[in-house]
């Protein structure tokens, strides 16, 4: 995963951050323990990556815009 200055490091908005991207994605994928997302198959395309990437950058506008932590 990219890191962005304006996004919060935090597990609370990581995990939110996997969440609502995982939520957009197919069930072959899988979110890892830093929050960060992976293919299950082996045979990833490069479609796939690129959805991955744009999947997570919007889930982290949405959790940017509206985080969950105290
Ligand atoms: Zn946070």
């Amino acid at each position: 995963m990219d890191e962005r200055e304006d996004i919060c490091k935090c597990n609370k908005c990581k995990f939110d951050i996997a969440a609502v991207a995982l939520n957009s994605l197919p069930p072959k994928y899988v979110v890892t323990e830093a929050g960060g997302l992976y293919g299950r198959v082996k045979n990833l395309n490069y479609q796939f990556e690129t959805d991955i990437i744009m999947v997570v950058a919007k889930a982290m506008d949405i959790v940017s815009k509206n985080p969950k932590h105290e």
